[in-house]
């Protein structure tokens, strides 16, 4: 290693699902490929996926599943790489795999399987991997010059896939954002996502009684909603439903959840209407009871449901279908999945992923301004924008 006269065709940054994607496809085109990595193991955003089952498509992917400054940017690679492409892979491996819900498809022998699965892949295409290989420049002259803690690499292509700020503690770093910036990129504004929400002080002092309770609900904000789980944390909100929001959801924002999106509030109440049941015992069918007693003594006065005027058993249904919550912000990167926002779409072939002002000068995966809603969707495009640079770099 450290040897100046050893040049790659192509030095690929980021041994996660993009670089590693990458990695194999240009192998296969006989590029003589070394991907580096300042982690230990490759892939630990992989490992974790899913928790630990690794959804990794999903079998609906559209380019609505996507936030982007450009929607159509993603277009071009979801189409050349497709779930059933990365599906494929996973047959020609003998590798088990299983649709959960909406789409999802999780690894039957949990997601080392899937990492062994793309190491043996890099093994037969040639490629090279250095982990634990502190990065410490790149010269922007051509050929690239990577210089790094165990040696100076050169290269006529250089794939940045070092993905985004979440999960630090797994290796994330702003590396790629900043190599972007220094080639003349631009970025758009980065935000975590997929992320829980944090209660205000006040509500925190009521809600944090209900940490581990789960509802289902539907949860809107800024003209975006999803239907699914609830839970309450001790800091906040969680589960898939808001997670999903959290991406659309901007500080100062107001959520809206409907409690009971299944269900016509006002006519249950309304042929309850005579009953001398309390109202938290009847609300109480439809919730986790620990729940309703809170937010009962929260919201309303509880007393036999007969004692109510109409004008009140609207109010109560129209608090039960939106619920007005006003989050203090996010837990942050530290448990985000994903990173919002990233090199601007702009800059990079949709094609290719190659930087349209560098020449050679390629990124793939989360480090892009490309970001998939829950659901497999962030794996898909890691695989199919690695896919895509791969076949050019
Ligand atoms: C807990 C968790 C669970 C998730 N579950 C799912 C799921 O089930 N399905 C799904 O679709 N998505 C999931 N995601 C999101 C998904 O894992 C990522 O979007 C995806 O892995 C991004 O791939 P990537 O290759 O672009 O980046 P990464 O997988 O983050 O890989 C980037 C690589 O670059 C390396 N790197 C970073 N900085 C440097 C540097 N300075 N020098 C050298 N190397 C560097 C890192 O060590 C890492 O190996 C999850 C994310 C998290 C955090």
């Amino acid at each position: 290693m450290g040897n100046l006269s050893i040049e790659r065709d192509v030095i690929i940054i980021g041994a996660g699902a993009a670089g590693l994607m990458c990695a194999i496809e240009a192998g296969k085109r006989g590029r003589k490929v070394l991907v580096l990595d300042h982690a230990y193991k490759p892939g630990q955003k992989i490992r974790v996926s899913g928790g630990g089952n690794c959804n990794f498509t999903n079998i609906n992917t559209r380019p609505l599943h996507y936030i982007s400054r450009n929607p159509h940017f993603c277009k071009s690679a979801l189409s050349r790489f497709t779930p059933s492409d990365f599906i494929e892979l996973l047959k020609k491996h003998h590798i088990g795999y299983h649709e959960k819900e909406l789409g999802q498809m999780f690894c039957n022998e949990g997601s080392v399987a899937i990492l062994n699965m793309l190491r043996k892949e890099c093994e037969a295409a040639g490629v090279e991997l250095h982990t634990n290989c502190r990065i410490s420049e790149i010269n922007k002259q051509s050929p690239f010059k990577v210089m790094t803690a165990s040696g100076t690499f050169l290269s006529g292509s250089l794939v940045i896939a070092t993905g985004g700020l979440s999960y630090p503690k797994l290796g994330a770093s702003g590396f790629g954002h900043r190599i972007a910036e220094k080639f003349g990129l631009k970025l758009t504004p980065l935000k975590p996502a997929l992320v829980p929400l944090l209660f205000s002080r006040k509500d925190l002092v009521v809600f944090n009684k209900l940490s581990g309770v789960s509802v289902k609900v539907k949860v809107g904000s800024n003209s975006k909603e999803f239907y699914g789980n609830m839970l309450f944390t001790h800091k906040g909100l969680s589960g898939p439903a808001i997670l999903q929001i959290s991406s659309y959801w901007n500080n100062g924002d107001t959520i809206h959840v409907d409690l009971l999106p299944d269900i016509d509030v006002l006519k249950v109440l309304a042929e309850n209407r005579r009953s001398r049941m309390e109202m938290k015992n009847l609300l109480s069918r439809y919730f986790p009871k620990r729940f309703i007693q809170i937010w009962c003594e929260m919201y309303i006065r509880s007393k036999p449901v007969c004692q109510y005027s109409d004008m009140e058993l609207e109010d109560i249904s129209g608090r039960l279908k939106d619920w007005k919550i006003k989050p203090s912000g996010t837990e942050g990167y530290n448990t985000a999945e994903v990173t919002l926002g990233g090199v601007d779409t702009d800059e990079l072939s949709s094609r290719t992923m190659e930087a349209k002002k560098v020449q050679g000068l390629y990124f793939a995966g989360e480090v892009i301004d490309v970001t998939g809603q829950l659901g497999g969707y962030n794996l898909q495009w890691a695989w199919s924008s690695g896919y895509a640079a791969g076949q050019y770099v």
